[in-house]
């Protein structure tokens, strides 16, 4: 059986991460989605809400699951707990290559750990978690570009972390 790691923060999850997902869980045969704790910045959402929302958002998905990856882990060492063989990323375009390519060179040197690269659908290559909450906190509409369970949160959390 082969598994994969998609790791992120998902502050929040929006429709490229569920896009990139889902492909993921068409290659492999299970994908552990890896909910990063290990952020630079105060999130926006808790880890256990991030958790939550990224679970409803993949309950339909047979072969997905969610897991927390807590603050000191490695990636290498998170996808050896989980019998992991690759980690996939999404390239929303060629500006994403240097760093995510260092970082897989790191993890395979590390422990042999592969990353697959899968490019972004046009539809979703302009997103991020930072630009969807950016929107969102001036009034914008970003339900197109999040899933359901993500809608819910952020209407009920309003303009929470909204910094002007
Ligand atoms: P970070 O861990 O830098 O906060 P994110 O949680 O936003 O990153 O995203 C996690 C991963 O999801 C990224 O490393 C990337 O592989 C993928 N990703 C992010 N945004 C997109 C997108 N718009 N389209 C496809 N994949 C994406």
């Amino acid at each position: 059986m082969q598994s994969a790691v998609c790791p992120g923060s998902f502050d929040p999850m929006h429709n490229g991460h569920v896009e990139i997902i889902a492909r993921a869980a068409n290659l492999f045969d299970e994908v552990v989605v890896a909910v990063s704790a290990n952020m630079h910045k105060t999130p926006m959402f808790s880890l256990e809400e991030r958790i939550e929302m990224a679970g409803e958002t993949f309950s339909y998905l047979r072969g997905v699951t969610i897991r927390p990856l807590r603050p000191g882990v490695l990636l290498t060492d998170f996808c050896k707990e989980v019998g992991a063989s690759a980690v996939v990323k999404g390239l929303r375009g060629a500006h994403d290559l240097p760093y995510e390519a260092s970082m897989a060179t790191m993890n395979r040197h590390l422990t042999s750990l592969e990353t697959v690269f899968l490019s972004a659908d046009g539809r979703y290559s302009h997103l991020s978690s930072t630009l969807v909450k950016e929107v969102h906190s001036l009034g914008g509409e970003v339900a197109e570009f999040i899933p359901r369970a993500v809608q819910k949160r952020l209407t009920d959390a309003g303009y929470r972390g909204h910094t002007r």
